[in-house]
């Protein structure tokens, strides 16, 4: 039986309109970021590894502001990591081209550009890969030990179901593992979300079918947001949802409303 944060967590989660595994990393990883910029903002084994990683990549830097002007800060906590990041900046664009470079031989440097490629990935990036693989195994287990009628399993049924990303770690994972009960589960998996996806499939030809001679605001939401949907189906969402109207909702927006 899951933890019960895990469980409360994954239920939020599955009441969002977006893949629950997505929700539920995303939540993680702002939640994450949030206790790195006021716990660990001064932690040198933080510092070294966003100096490696030549400090967070576009999304997570965008995830950091985000994060920073929600919680209403000045930004010291992240100014203090990329002080060491830019500083890790200036001693490679040293050894690229040296500030004094009449000192040494000509033709003896050949300054390398692949320099300036992080030598680890951005942190976040790893810490997001970690949770959605704990997840998926938490999930697993949760499965094998009691099957497809578990707590976990009967909120999944009444969410918006997996990303295929997600669907595909899903039934890996229970793969991989081999055991009598997997086939049962990977068919009751993918029975379950052929019927999900058949569904949106026929809410996305009733929104084409539709189309020209209906106007929009007619038409049902979940008719108008259809493709939206299907876009977001296919490419996963643990980025966050992909629009926001009024409807849809995160747990990092049922966080903030709550603040
Ligand atoms: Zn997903
Ligand atoms: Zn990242």
């Amino acid at each position: 039986m899951a933890d019960t944060l895990l469980n409360i967590q994954f239920q939020e989660a599955c009441a969002t309109d977006m893949c629950p595994f997505c929700a539920l990393t995303l939540s993680r990883t702002r939640r994450y970021l949030s206790r790195l910029l006021y716990e660990y903002a001064t932690a040198p084994d933080i510092h070294m590894r966003f100096a490696r990683a030549f400090g967070l990549c576009e999304w997570h830097g965008r995830m950091l502001v985000e994060v920073t002007e929600e919680e209403r800060s000045d930004g010291l906590a992240a100014a203090i990591l990329y002080e060491t990041v830019l500083n890790q900046l200036l001693t490679t664009l040293d050894e690229i081209a040296p500030p004094q470079p009449h000192r040494r031989a000509v033709g003896r440097h050949k300054p390398s550009t692949r320099l300036l490629h992080s030598q680890e990935t951005c942190p976040l990036c790893d810490f997001e890969t970690r949770a959605d693989t704990d997840l998926i195994r938490t999930f697993v287990d949760e499965l094998e030990a009691s099957g497809l009628g578990n707590p976990l399993m009967q909120s999944y049924l009444r969410s918006a179901r997996a990303c295929r990303p997600h669907l595909s770690m899903l039934l890996s994972e229970c793969r991989n593992r081999q055991t009598l009960k997997m086939p049962e589960l990977v068919e009751g998996l993918v029975r379950d979300y052929r019927a999900a996806l058949r569904a949106l499939a026929d809410t996305l030809s009733a929104f084409i079918a539709k189309h020209d001679y209906t106007r929009q605001s007619e038409l049902p939401e979940a008719e108008r947001e259809s493709w939206i949907r299907a876009v977001e189906l296919c490419g996963g969402g643990r980025h966050g949802p992909y629009r926001h109207s009024g409807t849809r909702h995160t747990p990092a927006d049922n966080e903030r409303r709550q603040q």
